[in-house]
C-alpha cells in the first residue's frame, strides 16, 4: 500500500437526521436563476432557457451553524436553496430515474460576495471568487428520501432579524429537481455524494455581521444561523 506525502484532506461529511451515519460528499453544483422572480430581480428574462450551472467546492459546505463574514467583500448576499443530496449517478440519466438517485434534501445557503461576482461578469469571468470561498454554503441536517419523500412544493422563506426578505414556493422551481439531475448527467458523470443547490427565490440581499439569517423550508424545518 503506497503512502501519502502529505496527510491527505479529510472526507466533507453531513449529518443526517435519524441516523448517527454522516453523508460524505463529493461535488457540489449550483444551479443559476432557477427562479422567475429571482431572474427578473437579478435583471434577465425569467423565460424558460436552458440551465447553467457553476461550482462551490465539498469543503465550501458547512455545518458549523454560524456564517463568518468573508474578506474582501463589502455586498455579501443571502440566497436560501435546497440541497439535494445524491447516493447514486451515472451519465445520461433518464428523468424518469432521475429522482431514484436522490438520497435526502437539506436546507442551504449559496452565500455570494455579489460585488466580486458582479465584477466577474462584467469581464465574462468565472465565479469562483464571488461563490466558492469559505464556508460560502451553510447546510442544514439531511432528511431522507425514506424519511420525507421528495418535496416538490411548499414554503420557502428567509429572514433576516425577524423580518421577511426573501419567499417562495418549491414549486416555482424553473428545473424541477429531476430536470437538474438529468441534464447535469449529460456534461457530468453524477456520483454518490454529489449536492445540487437548487436555486434561489426572489429577494437576495446583504447581510451585516450581527445579523442573524433564520431559513426554513416547508417538510425540511428550519435553522437558525448568525452572521459573526
Ligand atoms: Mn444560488
Amino acid at each position: 500500500m503506497s503512502t501519502y506525502t502529505i496527510e491527505p484532506p479529510g472526507v466533507v461529511a453531513l449529518p443526517v437526521a435519524g441516523t448517527g451515519a454522516m453523508f460524505p460528499v463529493r461535488r457540489v453544483y449550483c444551479i443559476g436563476r432557477n427562479y422567475a422572480a429571482h431572474a427578473v430581480e437579478m435583471g434577465h428574462d425569467p423565460d424558460r432557457e436552458a440551465p447553467f450551472f457553476f461550482q462551490k467546492n465539498a469543503d465550501n459546505l458547512d455545518i458549523s451553524g454560524e456564517f463568518p463574514y468573508p474578506p474582501e467583500s463589502s455586498d455579501v448576499h443571502h440566497e436560501i436553496e435546497m440541497a439535494v443530496m445524491l447516493k447514486s449517478g451515472g451519465s445520461n440519466i433518464a428523468l424518469e430515474h432521475a429522482l431514484d438517485h436522490v438520497y435526502g434534501y437539506a436546507l442551504s445557503l449559496d452565500m455570494t460576495r455579489r460585488d466580486l461576482q458582479g465584477e466577474q461578469k462584467k469581464m465574462g469571468r468565472p465565479w469562483e471568487i464571488g461563490k466558492a470561498f469559505e464556508r460560502s454554503a451553510p447546510v442544514g441536517i439531511i432528511h431522507t428520501v425514506d424519511d420525507i419523500g421528495h418535496p416538490d412544493q411548499g414554503r420557502v422563506e428567509l429572514k433576516i432579524n425577524g423580518e421577511v426578505r426573501q419567499e417562495g414556493d418549491l414549486n416555482q422551481m424553473i428545473w424541477k429537481v429531476p430536470e437538474m439531475i438529468s441534464y447535469l448527467s449529460v456534461y457530468f458523470t453524477l456520483a454518490a455524494g454529489d449536492v445540487i443547490l437548487s436555486g434561489t427565490p426572489a429577494g437576495v440581499g446583504p447581510v451585516s455581521k450581527g445579523d442573524s439569517m433564520r431559513v426554513s423550508i416547508e417538510g425540511l424545518g428550519s435553522m437558525e444561523i448568525p452572521v459573526v
